[in-house]
Order: C-alpha cells, then sequence, then structure tokens
C-alpha cells in the first residue's frame, strides 16, 4: 500500500455519504482528515489513530467502523468523531520511504537517526517526535522516554511542541467528546486511566473499560509508567474517560498489514458503539463543562471541506 492509497481510502468514504473535513495540519501541512457519523447533538466521542507513524493499520480499522456505522446506520443517539490518521507525514515515510521527505537535509537527518533506509519500523513524526509523548500530561516522567530526536520515544524539546498535537488538541476542544479512544498497534490490550485521577473517576473509566473489554476480548490494563499521550491528557486536562486500544496479535510484526484488518476489524467493529452507549449512560459522571453545549456547531462548517 501506498501513502497515496491509505489517504484515497479515506476520501473514498465520500462516496458512501460521509462528510470529510480536516481536524488539523502536520508539520509538512498535510490535512489531517477526519469525519462524523451519527447526530451533532447529544453526547459525542472521538476515536483518533494513526499518531504513530509505522501504525496505519489502525487508519484502515477505523476506514471500516466509520464504513460499518454509516452503512447499518447504527448510530442512534450522539455522534461518532473519527480522525483518521494523525501522523500523516510519519505514514508517508513508513509506506513510500525516506525520499518522501521535502528537502536533502531533512533526508540526511532522518537517515542517520533511523540508523538506515529501512523505515517500516519508524513511529516519529518528520521532526522525529514521538506524538504520543508530547502531550502535556505528566510530559517527560514516562519511563521509555528519550530527550533527543530519535524515531521513536522523543519527547519533544517541549510539551505539545508539534503541529499535529495542537492539531489533536484544538480539534478535541472544538467538539467536545465525552470520551475518547486511541487506536494503536500492537498487542491486543486496553489502557485505560492515568495517575491524579479522583477514585470516582477511575472506577468509572474502569467500568466502561470492562465494556470495551467484553466487546474485543482485549485484557483491560492500568496505564504505569506512561505519560505525554493523548489519552493521558484527555483524562489529566479534560478529566474524561479515555483509552488506548492496542491492535493485532503481539507476534505480528510492524507494521502490521491488511491481511491482518478483518480479524481485527471483527474485534473491535462494536468498539465505537459501545463507547458511545457507555458515554451516554455515564455522561451525568462525565465532565459538564466538556460536554453540556446544546447546539453543536456543524463541525464541517468551521473547516475547510476536503476537495476531491
Ligand atoms: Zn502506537
Amino acid at each position: 500500500m501506498t501513502y497515496q492509497e491509505l489517504v484515497q481510502r479515506i476520501v473514498d468514504l465520500q462516496d458512501e455519504g460521509l462528510e470529510l473535513f480536516n481536524a488539523g495540519k502536520s508539520v509538512l501541512g498535510k490535512n489531517i482528515l477526519a469525519t462524523h457519523v451519527g447526530s451533532y447533538d447529544g453526547i459525542q466521542i472521538l476515536i483518533q489513530g494513526g499518531i504513530h507513524a509505522r501504525e496505519y493499520i489502525s487508519t484502515l480499522l477505523m476506514i471500516e467502523q466509520a464504513r460499518y456505522l454509516n452503512a447499518l446506520d447504527l448510530v442512534k443517539n450522539g455522534g461518532i468523531y473519527f480522525v483518521f490518521l494523525t501522523n500523516p507525514d510519519g505514514a508517508e515515510i513508513v509506506l513510500d520511504g525516506i525520499d518522501t521527505a521535502p528537502c536533502d537535509i531533512t533526508k540526511q537527518y532522518l537517515v542517520l537517526a533511523n540508523g538506515g533506509f529501512d523505515f517500516s519500523q519508524y513511529k516519529a513524526n518528520i521532526n522525529l517526535v514521538d506524538l504520543n509523548t508530547n502531550f502535556d500530561a505528566d510530559w517527560g516522567t514516562g519511563g521509555q522516554n528519550v530527550r533527543c530526536p530519535n524515531t521513536e520515544n522523543f519527547i519533544g524539546f517541549y510539551p505539545n511542541s508539534e503541529r499535529e498535537v495542537i492539531s489533536l488538541i484544538n480539534f478535541t476542544r472544538q467538539v467536545r467528546p465525552s470520551l475518547t479512544i486511541s487506536y494503536h498497534s500492537k498487542g491486543e490490550v486496553i489502557y485505560y486511566g492515568f495517575p491524579g485521577q479522583s477514585e470516582q473517576d477511575l472506577a468509572r473509566d474502569k467500568a466502561i473499560g470492562e465494556q470495551l473489554s467484553a466487546t474485543t476480548g482485549y485484557p483491560l490494563i492500568f496505564t504505569e509508567n506512561s505519560s505525554g499521550g493523548y489519552k493521558d491528557w484527555c483524562i489529566r486536562v479534560l478529566t474524561i474517560p479515555s483509552y488506548t486500544i492496542e491492535v493485532g496479535d503481539v507476534n505480528l510484526e510492524h507494521p502490521i498489514g491488511e491481511e491482518n484488518l478483518p480479524e481485527i476489524f471483527e474485534q473491535n467493529k462494536d468498539v465505537p458503539l459501545v463507547a458511545l452507549n457507555q458515554a451516554i449512560k455515564y455522561q451525568n459522571q462525565i465532565n459538564i463543562q466538556q460536554t453540556k453545549k446544546a447546539n453543536q456547531p456543524r463541525i464541517a462548517k468551521l473547516f475547510s471541506m476536503f476537495k476531491r
């Protein structure tokens, strides 16, 4: 699969009546594409993926989830935002190689950091920042954090330094989700919770997480020794329930290929609806400041439409 083919899969959702819009921009100016399924009124949730370059299987999964929910008209209350590919610059390098880098110095810099021309294991954005360590939530305290540019685990020189991170933060604040899910690979586990939560919030998040665990068959694990992730930021700053779901058998090689998509989809096809229904069920225990807005503006009017 090429990067263009991956993007085309997202663009083709328009043929099924789904509206696409930009959730923001990457460092290199690519659109971070999103869609919405269901109603803009009522409780909203947000699902994002592809924040790590090599994990575009999560993007393919979310495309199938959006298509499935839309085709069967399954979302009866509230709505679901899908942000398909939070790190498009990184995904392009993994899929199409380093020659897609915009200039020779960047190319040399990345090849040096990567230790060669095989970028199949690359996780960072074009600035060699691991975006899922760059959010301002106990930034720099994770067990695997590194302090210098790297293909993985580099936290950035300061929190929220990266354009993709700012984009996702701004988009999240605009759409006011009551719950978020971040899709990653691999390992078939679900992470919940973050240090500093109230006991009540932790119990809420565990209860919702158990429903996600039941529908996927993935075990639910409390997050330890991790920080700076989007999930962490959602819990710490917005105080909403937020989960990381790792798809794909732990023995698969990165990047996980499309041949594994049918099984991954089968395990995860009901996750968006289960998550939305749980957010509705627990709405009185989820920070009302994030969710009380009665008439949510149609997000498509706030962002430029994605043109084919
Ligand atoms: Zn990941």
